[in-house]
């Protein structure tokens, strides 16, 4: 294994303990930035379960033995660790629970073998996954929150609002269960299941560290793709951490006025601030971007609106994703013919923007889905 507690083991620092349990059995901190970390023994850094391990009495290279079969030998439950002793496991985990998500259901695709789960987590919290094949490898699509609180009007998830963050643990938790399940190498991640990824930005970076660092899974940045609705503050943060993983902007309208209609966080970041934010992003990490847009009949498709597009993201090092939207009975929105998407996608092309139509994964599974399989089926795989 070559995880480093990157100290001298013999050095004994004060351990960090998180704070109380919260209600579903997690520990808690209060980041330097003020949001909060949510612990549990898979979410610890190898750091964090060096110091947890002293605490308990027991001699370091026990973290590393522990991390190595959360993180690489990816044990479903704590019993599976045999050459660690039991009283340390229960120190641990009475402070630090094991996150061992139940599969509830799992759909699966009968025309590519997509397939989407439903996990259920202790405190009865419900997040939906998929896996998906492609020809440059497997790919998972994870849920960042329970719910969300963004409110776009053609987003089931946000429905009934946000229930709660998930932690690093329980993100990580969801890639290793469907790896454990199909028996496959995950080597793509996109963060676009149910919630805003920026709105949990602690978890998830801590997620994409951990799930990229040594000692893990070991998934390449490159291969990790975060969509966001357009937090500028956080498209600023994440630049700062020098990720070089892909970032992906929920678009949906060519511009305020209309963006504010379906997306209310529109009427806190306009245009002219997430724009130069992503032009920003990008000359950090050189990553081309992606822009969501959802087609809604007679709503944002017309040819004005392709005109608008282009000027908006003209010469930008940028791929326009165009997604037919799927109908959400509460907001009434319907999806346009095929004729006019691919109108529309020549519009955009005459104006010089590369576009891509999302590419249906699990086409006979979507009716039983949540929005969770329908957004990440629309990732286009141009890579
Ligand atoms: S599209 Fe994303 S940000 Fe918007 S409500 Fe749905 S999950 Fe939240």
């Amino acid at each position: 294994m070559s995880v480093g507690t990157g100290q001298d083991e013999k050095e004994m620092r004060p351990a960090a303990e998180p704070g109380l349990n919260d209600a579903a059995g997690r520990r808690e901190r209060e980041d330097r930035d003020g949001s909060v970390i949510r612990y549990d023994l898979q979410s610890l850094t190898i750091d964090e379960l060096t110091d947890a391990v002293r605490l308990a009495g027991e001699k370091p290279f026990r973290a590393k033995q522990i991390y190595q079969w959360l993180h690489e030998k990816i044990v479903a439950g704590p019993e599976e660790m045999t050459n660690v002793p039991k009283k340390l496991i229960d120190a641990l985990t009475e402070k630090y629970p094991f996150v061992s998500p139940e599969i509830r259901t799992v759909q699966v695709s009968k025309i590519d073998g997509t397939r989407k789960y439903l996990f259920r987590f202790a405190d009865d919290c419900y997040v939906e996954s998929v896996y998906m094949v492609y020809q440059h490898g497997h790919s998972v699509c994870i849920s960042t929150q329970n719910g969300c609180r963004m409110g776009c009007r053609f987003c089931a998830s946000t429905i009934g609002g946000l229930t709660r963050n998930l932690s690093a643990g329980e993100m990580l938790a969801q890639v290793y269960a469907i790896q454990r399940e199909t028996g496959e190498r995950v080597s793509n991640i996109v963060l676009m299941g149910t919630g805003e990824p920026l709105d949990n930005y602690a978890n998830v970076v801590r997620f994409i560290r951990m799930i990229t660092g040594p000692g893990g899974l070991n998934i390449s940045e490159r291969n990790i793709t975060l969509s966001t609705c357009g937090i500028v503050p956080g498209i600023l943060k994440l630049r700062d951490e020098k990720l070089m993983i892909n970032l992906a902007l929920s678009l949906h309208a060519p511009n305020d006025q209309m963006r504010r209609e379906i997306m209310p966080i529109a009427r806190r970041y306009s245009l002219s601030e997430i724009i130069p934010a992503l032009k920003s992003y990008y000359s950090v990490n050189r990553r081309r971007l992606t822009f969501e847009y959802s087609l809604i009949h007679g709503v944002n498709d017309s040819d004005d609106a392709a005109r608008q597009i282009a000027s908006l993201i003209g010469g930008m090092n940028a791929l326009v994703n165009l997604i037919p939207v799927n109908p959400v009975r509460e907001a009434g929105f319907k999806a346009p013919d095929r004729t006019h998407v691919l109108n529309f996608k020549k519009k955009l092309e005459n104006y010089g923007i590369h576009v891509t139509i999302r590419r249906e994964m699990g086409r006979d599974i979507d009716g039983a889905c949540g929005q969770l399989r329908k957004r990440c089926s629309e990732m286009e795989t141009d890579r």
